[in-house]
């Protein structure tokens, strides 16, 4: 048993520490995102750089000229780049356009309408699962996409969808079986944000920064063509791309984050002297390095472990609750030490805490709130003792 990582990878990070170190967290004071894209003076020569480091398009398969990288590869990636608050939160483009890898299931024709535009960065798209109703328990939607000859009629809402302002498609998931429903009656279609009858409602202003959208299909009419996969697989196929993006973005983002966070409070506490003694000599505050030291450690043993298994094909939907539990948790605890420690200086924007703390307290909610993703840990613990 090795608890390291391959040498390879222990390069890759060690080169990223690097490129953060020196071309990121300087650009921290000349901008700080909240909810909008990373402006193209600044992030053009950075994704200049990171393709020069062979690093793009990080999840798009080789055969369409990405790095195809496996998910332990591109959670220590995270995990490195997550140390800096000067990429967006939500819509981070460092590493190429955002592909949303349920479009990966594709047919080849469906591949150069929707994949290819995305990859060369001339279309966006969106994700649409969430509703007014439906957010925890997506089964339960209500948009329903009914056959009409060679289309299916689209009505219903949905909330909170990062990117629709700005996105060519939506990937709307819709019940085309309402027996069935996430058993084999929710599908996956690629919806025209132009066609008649798409209404961007509103958009909800969030204290992350972040504005995600009201979408409203109004007999929106949608080509049979444009489902992904097949009829009524889009919820098997959202949730394994939820499942990834659980690990590594509310598992291994959330890791780097800490690190640099306590990376910051052991710093500070060394320098900052208040009765007659740095902070780092009293115990009240040795207390709070040391525990965040183990939190971080622990949880950063449960990616890598957990992300090392999905790589070789184990089931690890138990594992990636535990993950997304433990790691935005443990973040939101360690960025909130470093805060106090820091005192009143933690708190102004100088310094990426307070960000960091608005984000991390984030994705407690997002796909999937940590009661949800403890309730179905338990209920299959539960399930596999009884066996
Ligand atoms: C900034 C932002 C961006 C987003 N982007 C997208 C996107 O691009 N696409 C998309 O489809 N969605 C998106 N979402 C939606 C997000 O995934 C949902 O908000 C989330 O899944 C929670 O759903 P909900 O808000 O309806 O909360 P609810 O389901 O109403 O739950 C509310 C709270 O109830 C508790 N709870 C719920 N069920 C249980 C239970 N069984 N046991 C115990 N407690 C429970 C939890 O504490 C939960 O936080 C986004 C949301 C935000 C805020």
């Amino acid at each position: 048993m090795d608890f390291n990582l391959p040498q390879e990878l222990r390069m890759l990070k060690r080169s990223l520490r690097g490129f953060v170190d020196k071309e990121l967290i300087p650009l921290e004071q000349k901008f700080r995102p909240e909810g909008e894209e990373m402006p193209q003076d600044l992030l053009g020569p950075l994704q200049e750089k990171v393709k020069a480091m062979g690093l793009w398009m990080l999840d798009v398969p080789q055969e369409h000229g990405g790095a195809g990288l496996d998910l332990l590869t591109r959670c220590v990636i995270a995990e490195e780049v997550a140390r800096t608050a000067v990429l967006p939160f939500r819509g981070n483009e460092l590493f190429g356009p955002e592909v949303r890898p349920v479009l990966f299931h594709c047919n080849e024709e469906q591949k150069e309408r929707f994949l290819f535009p995305v990859i060369r960065g001339e279309k966006r798209v969106c994700f649409a699962q969430t509703e007014p109703d439906a957010g925890s328990d997506p089964a339960n939607m209500k948009t329903r996409a009914v056959r009409d000859g060679d289309h299916f009629i689209l009505n219903g809402t949905k909330r909170f969808i990062t990117g629709a302002g700005s996105a060519d498609y939506a990937q709307v998931m819709a019940v085309t079986d309402t027996e069935k429903r996430a058993r084999g009656g929710i599908t996956c279609l690629i919806v025209d944000m132009k066609s008649p009858g798409v209404n961007l409602d509103r958009h909800w202003p969030t204290m992350m920064g972040d504005a995600p959208w009201e979408i409203v299909f109004d007999n929106v009419r949608v080509p049979a063509a444009n489902v992904i996969g097949t009829v009524g697989e889009g919820f098997t196929l959202a949730q394994k791309w939820i499942t990834e993006g659980r690990i590594r973005g509310h598992g291994a983002r959330p890791v780097g984050i800490a690190q640099r966070a306590l990376e910051m409070m052991i710093d500070y506490a060394q320098q900052r002297v208040t009765f007659g003694q740095p902070l780092s000599e009293r115990q009240a505050v040795q207390f709070m390095i040391a525990d965040s030291a183990m939190e971080l450690h622990a949880a950063r043993l449960m990616v890598y472990e957990c992300a090392w298994r999905h790589d070789r094909g184990e089931d690890i939907r138990n594992l990636a609750y535990m993950v997304k539990v433990m790691c935005s948790e443990m973040a939101g605890r360690v960025v909130d030490r470093a805060i106090q420690i820091h005192g009143g200086v933690g708190l102004t924007k100088d310094l990426p805490l307070e960000w960091w703390y608005r984000q991390v307290r984030s994705i407690r909610i997002t796909e999937g709130a940590t009661e949800v993703l403890r309730w179905r840990l338990a209920q299959n613990v539960i399930k596999a003792h009884k066996r």
